[in-house]
């Protein structure tokens, strides 16, 4: 009967990812309401309260975010900042004994993930990535088939994301600036290796990584482009691109005796794909944004049920793992890294 409540959650950062998605999905969820708001900038709070019915005990700013300890209507923070603040905010939503949602990537370094980790742990609290794709039901059927194997031992992935953007400059600053967490890598190249982690149910034990940034005069200090090999255990390897100079948006699995492949794989409007024996996997979820809301409401239901999250805090250190690792190799120009 515990589903029968609805988790209250709290936004920090109402950006772009906010405002658009998160925000109109939270209007669509069956187990959470759009509750609160954190932050920086005092402009946005008018229209959010409007639009939103947030009362004013109910707003914080970056500054006394803390004090959201003392509230009772939210039960959880859904962290949608520049990536250099996932983990001080993931720590003082913890410490203030929240449950937290976090978007991708989850911090800057494997390090700052496990230190999340720890402390959603010591404070016993949720902490779930914003990993919408493992909400979708295509990928989620791309999931269970890393298990069941239909066309045998898989041989070889492929997971490449990225757009063409930046085309007149950096007119989203902090994707382009090292200190905030930009480059492609963080961006989008998190959802390659979360996405080859997932359809082969393997972590890799060895990358080797190339910057292949093609427009420095956009990109002077973070990677518009990288290309990654991974390697599994049992021979799978696995090849990425991520890009903000290119639209990809593929993941193929090459088994023994056939193949499937999503394209999109990271979709809004969910994923389509197919595969070598003739199955077609049609878009499941509707319009944007069901997949968010979808998200939602089950990272709440684990909430109420006091459930493990489908996407661990755990997935998103593993993540960073590997983007430690790409960072390392890349810079040593593709040295082989274990
Ligand atoms: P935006 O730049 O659109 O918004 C970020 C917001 O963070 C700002 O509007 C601002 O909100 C707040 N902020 C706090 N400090 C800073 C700072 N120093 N510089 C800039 N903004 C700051 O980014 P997005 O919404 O696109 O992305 C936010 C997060 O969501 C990222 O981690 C990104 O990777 C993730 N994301 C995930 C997606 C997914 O599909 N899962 C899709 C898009 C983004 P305020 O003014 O309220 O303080």
């Amino acid at each position: 009967q515990g589903a029968q409540r609805r988790i209250g959650v709290a936004l920090v950062g109402l950006g772009g990812y906010s405002r658009d998605l998160l925000a109109p999905a939270l209007q669509l969820t069956r187990h959470c309401r759009l509750a609160g708001i954190v932050t920086g900038s005092p402009g946005k709070i008018p229209e959010w309260q409007g639009k939103y019915d947030i009362p004013d005990g109910n707003v914080y700013s970056y500054d006394d975010f803390h004090r959201i300890a003392d509230n009772p209507d939210i039960d959880a923070v859904y962290i949608v900042t520049p990536n250099h603040l996932h983990k001080p905010q993931t720590l003082t939503a913890a410490n203030a004994g929240k449950h937290v949602w976090c978007e991708k990537p989850m911090a800057m370094d494997a390090a700052e993930g496990e230190a999340m980790v720890k402390a959603c742990r010591d404070n016993r609290v949720q902490l779930t990535i914003g990993y919408r794709m493992q909400h979708e039901p295509n990928t989620r059927r791309f999931m269970a088939m890393a298990e069941e194997r239909p066309f045998g031992r898989i041989i070889k992935l492929r997971a490449d994301a990225g757009w063409f953007g930046f085309r007149d400059g950096p007119s989203d600053a902090w994707r382009t600036k090292p200190e905030f967490g930009g480059g492609a890598m963080y961006d989008m190249g998190v959802y390659c290796v979360n996405a080859v982690r997932y359809a082969s149910g393997l972590d890799p034990v060895a990358i080797r990584a190339w910057d292949e940034t093609a427009r420095r005069d956009i990109f002077p200090d973070v990677d518009e482009t990288m290309r990654f090999l991974l390697e599994f255990p049992g021979d799978i390897v696995a090849e990425c691109t991520t890009s903000f100079g290119r639209n990809l948006n593929t993941l193929q699995v090459d088994c023994e005796r056939g193949w499937y492949v999503m394209s999109p794989f990271q979709g809004y409007e969910g994923n389509a794909g197919r595969a070598s024996d003739g199955t077609v996997f049609e878009p499941q979820l509707g319009k944007t944004p069901r997949m968010q809301a979808e998200q939602m409401d089950q990272d709440a239901l684990a909430i109420l049920n006091n459930t493990a999250p489908r996407v661990p805090g755990e997935d998103g250190v593993a993540d960073m793992r590997v983007l430690d690792a790409a960072f390392e190799s890349a810079r040593n120009n593709g040295t082989r890294i274990e």
